[in-house]
């Protein structure tokens, strides 16, 4: 029971996570002379790329195998305005190069601030320590949701909610029908952490540009875990220098549950053991960096994520589905309503799997974000609806924001039309984006 007495709350929309798709859907909604409301499990805002410490902004630029090519930026619009103002912050370092792409690492601190400025000038309400635990329905219509607090249980009423809760959670609250991975199996989470006092000077000089560790590197690592020195499941590594001097972030664990079991963080047993394992293979790495790696001999451990990095989880059935095909043969779709570049990489089994798209991009249709089953609610973010291996590519930080983007815009005929998310034609929305700077013609 709960004795305490329940609270009342009514507006235009409710968005459910303030990852980078929630972020985005929140604040351009707002723009649009809508009454927000942004609920979010923790007192700040970045999902993944904060709590979870991903640390940089994936996919904005094409991949080349071109020699001598330079970055060239294909997505724009609220990605690019985020990009431009973390910044401005001192928040946001120049490209760096990751395999036959860029990427751009982020201050996560910075990052919060950032999405509290974008937020708080675009007037939404932010609850902030709240879970969102359970979905009004009526039939197959959500009509709001039990949002658990402090103070007490908020039961708040929307024409339209936005799930941006990357793990699809009002989806599988309401009942609409959601994909698990492949058969249930998904991408293995991530402890990251970052550490400090490194030479990166001579960490650079030894290793050079490109942030994924050379093949020496992932051959001592194995040689070294065979030997049973070290407890280090995952071979080919990612160490990014950072806007803060003398830190590297760590993109090297594998969390695997005991005897090598994948672990879904879906399941509570599951998550917990993430967290455990995860924090015990940040030192085993942590050690290896300072016994084996050039530049790292005096660092030690900064921090890690708030919790362990979930990359997969679950992603709404939708009424269109980004096919493993479009992410390789770069497809576009006349109701395109975001970019992507960037490649397949799957974290799943010994190594991760990266698959290139070549100076190209391909488009994620508006489909992907309206349930196939259910009314009153759109989903925005990681958990689109997407193959398996193309969750791989369609989930980096960029195209969140960009969903977002649209999903927000889309909330805006809804609420002002009065009409229910799946009637929005993608190309009209297309239309909307673009005149939004989104450059989708470009
Ligand atoms: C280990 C790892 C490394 C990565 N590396 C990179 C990288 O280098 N570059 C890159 O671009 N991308 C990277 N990614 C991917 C990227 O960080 C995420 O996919 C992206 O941030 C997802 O954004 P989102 O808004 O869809 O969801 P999320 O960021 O997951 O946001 C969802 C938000 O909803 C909140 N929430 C969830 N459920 C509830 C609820 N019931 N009630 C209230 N709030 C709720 C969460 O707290 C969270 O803030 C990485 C991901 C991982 C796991």
């Amino acid at each position: 029971m709960d004795a305490r007495p329940r609270l009342r709350l009514e507006t235009d929309v409710l968005v459910v996570g303030g990852g980078a798709a929630g972020v985005a859907a929140a604040v351009t909604a707002a723009r649009q002379g809508l009454d927000v409301t942004l609920v979010e499990r923790y007192g700040f805002c970045g999902g993944g790329a904060v709590a979870g410490l991903s640390g940089t902004v994936c996919g904005l630029y094409e991949a080349t195998d071109r020699r001598g090519a330079g970055p060239k930026q294909v997505v724009f619009g609220f990605a690019d305005e985020f990009c431009r103002r973390l910044e401005a912050m001192g928040g946001l370092a120049d490209p760096v190069v990751y395999g036959k792409t860029w990427t751009r690492v982020h201050d996560p601190l910075i990052w919060r601030e950032a999405a509290d400025a974008f937020l708080t000038e675009a007037g939404v309400r932010i609850i902030f320590h709240a879970v969102v635990f359970g979905a009004h329905m009526q039939g197959d219509l959500v009509q709001g949701l039990e949002i658990w607090t402090k103070e007490g249980v908020i039961d708040a009423r929307a024409p339209l909610v936005i799930d941006a809760s990357g793990d699809a959670d009002v989806v599988a609250m309401a009942g609409f029908p959601s994909v698990v991975g492949d058969d249930g199996r998904v991408q293995n989470p991530t402890m990251i952490f970052r550490m400090l006092g490194v030479d990166v000077a001579r960490f650079a000089a030894e290793y050079g540009a490109d942030t994924i560790m050379p093949q020496r590197i992932s051959d001592m690592i194995r040689a070294q875990h065979n030997a049973g020195n070290y407890d280090l499941p995952r071979a080919k590594i990612w160490l990014f220098q950072t806007t803060r001097p003398g830190e590297l972030l760590c993109n090297c664990t594998r969390v695997i549950g005991e005897a090598g079991r994948e672990l879904n963080t879906l399941f509570w047993r599951d998550f917990t053991e993430a967290e455990l394992q995860g924090r015990r293979q940040m030192r085993e790495y942590a050690r290896f960096f300072r016994d084996h790696v050039v530049g790292c001999e005096s660092a030690f451990v900064n921090d890690t994520g708030v919790q362990v990095g979930v990359r997969q989880s679950r992603q709404i059935a939708g009424v269109e589905t980004l096919r493993n095909a479009d992410v390789v043969e770069g497809t576009k779709f006349v109701d395109g309503i975001a970019r992507s570049p960037w490649p397949i990489e799957l974290h799943s089994g010994d190594k991760p799997r990266v698959e290139w798209l070549l100076d190209d991009f391909y488009e994620v249709p508006f489909g992907c974000f309206v349930p196939e089953r259910g009314e009153g609610l759109l989903a925005a973010g990681r958990c689109l609806s997407a193959q398996h291996e193309a969750v791989a590519s369609a989930r980096v930080t960029a195209q969140c924001f960009a969903y977002g983007h649209a999903v927000g815009l889309a909330a805006s005929i809804v609420v002002r039309d009065k009409v229910a998310p799946r009637s929005i034609a993608g190309v009209d929305l297309r239309l909307l984006l673009n005149a939004d700077g989104a450059r989708l013609e470009a």
